[in-house]
């Protein structure tokens, strides 16, 4: 029994410990179009102190095609239900389900899909934290073979810092995160 209560105790100690995916600097970065870095970039400075976050479209040649932008309505979740929604938008995103309507609509009948899913992080670094986590592997999340990439952005001047990717397998699989190498295409 006692090596029995000792898994048990492992377990616990496991599940209190938020589950977070790090961008692996040991992996051979991925190639990214770096006018497709330079949007996401921009954006994530533009929209300092609040998180930013968009969708990437992708063709069966590119994955990074073109990115679209979309609001981060935490704000006003936030403020609406404080409870439901204890972070406001510069700790969490929440993106607008109307945005990524009008994305899929613009989609539909075409060769192009959503490839990956973005969003930064002010003041923290370039992983998948517990909240991203669950949002990913939801089981309705409308994209669930994309990427997410999570840009690092701090308070300074020049604060766009590293750019993870994380990929996975197959739906169901763990992410698997590395850092994005620019690319002239
Ligand atoms: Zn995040």
């Amino acid at each position: 029994m006692r090596r029995r209560v000792d898994a048990d105790n492992a377990r616990r100690v496991d599940a209190d410990k938020p589950r977070r995916v790090d961008a692996d600097e040991k992996l051979s970065p991925v190639p990214v179009p770096g006018r497709i870095l330079n949007e996401i970039r921009t954006h994530a400075l533009e929209s300092r102190p609040e998180e930013c976050c968009g969708l990437i479209i992708g063709d069966e040649n590119e994955r990074f095609v073109r990115v679209e932008r979309c609001r981060n309505e935490m704000t006003q979740k936030h403020t609406e239900n404080p409870q439901l929604y204890p972070r406001d938008g510069t700790a969490a995103f929440f993106m607008s389900p109307s945005d990524v309507l009008r994305v899929e609509k613009e989609l539909r009948d075409t060769a192009e899909r959503v490839s990956a899913v973005y969003h930064s992080h002010v003041g923290a670094g370039a992983y998948l934290s517990e909240m991203d986590l669950e949002y990913a592997e939801h089981a309705f999340f409308p994209f669930p073979d994309a990427h997410q990439i999570v840009i690092e952005v701090y308070g300074n001047e020049d604060a766009v810092g590293r750019i993870g990717i994380f990929r996975r397998d197959g739906v169901g699989r763990p992410f698997q995160g590395c850092l994005v190498r620019p690319v002239d295409r």
